[in-house]
């Protein structure tokens, strides 16, 4: 390793515990209409402002062993593991992308498309909604970025580029809702609401349109599997079967991004070969 992939790596690491502890802000405080800016985070309990030092990404949740300095109120342990996840991620996209040419372009790129389905997730897993200011702010990521920076999404051109994202965003929302609708017939009530077409057109407009469609199948295949499994193991009362989609559809989009191509690739060998 170069002293320059080293340097690299580290900040890589360190931008993602830092904005990992700014996406817990946003897991927090989007649901409850809030800004995600001011006022500095203080304790939900005894409502003390957390000082720099006690608010270090990681470090800080375990120099005070999990609870706040002024009450002792446990600090919840998704603080330090959304730090910790944000940066596996960042370091596993520098992994991917090494060799491109562009490795921190993709890393900060598909590191902020990362981020949002991140959020989403957590914030649909406890609430079961996707707000749309998190669908809004990437897509409009993901069409500046593949304006500015075509070869991000395979594209040689700012209107490729932009094209790329467009056809991706109505191709996610319209799939999904058509998905939506014929469930609704089949099934005689309303599979999900419109937070899942939205978040699929946002998770399109990084992924373009191919590989939207490809989420589809990824995630509920996944929905399939995980979700019987946690209904059959974990609820009480198995009537109740509902569960968030988002989750599985970020799954799927992070998935189809990095594999997409290999995933398509090897099921064509594998039905060619019948
Ligand atoms: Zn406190």
């Amino acid at each position: 390793m170069t002293p320059s992939v080293i340097l690299e790596i580290t900040l890589t690491v360190l931008f993602g515990l830092s904005i990992g502890s700014f996406l817990n802000v946003c897991i927090c405080r989007i649901p409850e209409e809030l800004s995600v800016v001011k006022p500095p985070s203080n304790c939900p309990k005894c409502n003390n402002e957390i000082a720099w030092y006690d608010n270090i990404p990681v470090l800080s949740y375990i120099l005070l062993r999990g609870k706040c300095r002024h009450c002792s109120t446990k600090i919840s342990v998704q603080y330090p593991l959304i730090e910790l996840l944000f940066a596996v991620i960042l370091l596993h996209l520098y992994y991917h992308y090494f060799d491109s040419g562009y490795r921190l372009i993709a890393v900060t790129y598909f590191g902020a498309f990362s981020a949002c389905l991140l959020t989403a997730t957590v914030i649909d897993l406890k609430h079961y909604i996707i707000p749309d200011e998190i669908n809004l702010a990437g897509i409009i990521i993901a069409c500046i970025g593949a304006m500015v920076y075509p070869r991000l999404v395979n594209e040689d051109s700012i209107w490729a580029g932009l094209l790329h994202s467009a056809l991706g965003i109505g191709a996610g929302f319209a799939s999904l809702r058509l998905v939506v609708y014929i469930g609704g017939i089949i099934f005689r009530r309303e599979a999900m609401g419109l937070g899942d077409p939205k978040f699929l057109a946002m998770i399109g407009a990084f992924i373009g349109f191919k590989m939207a469609l490809l989420v589809i199948f990824i995630s509920s295949l996944l929905g399939a599997v995980v979700g019987s499994i946690v209904i059959y193991l974990f609820r009480s009362d198995k009537s109740n079967t509902v569960i968030p989609y988002g989750p599985f559809l970020a799954v799927a989009g992070y998935v189809a991004l990095l594999y997409g191509n290999d995933l398509v690739q090897w099921y064509i060998r594998l039905i060619s070969f019948e």
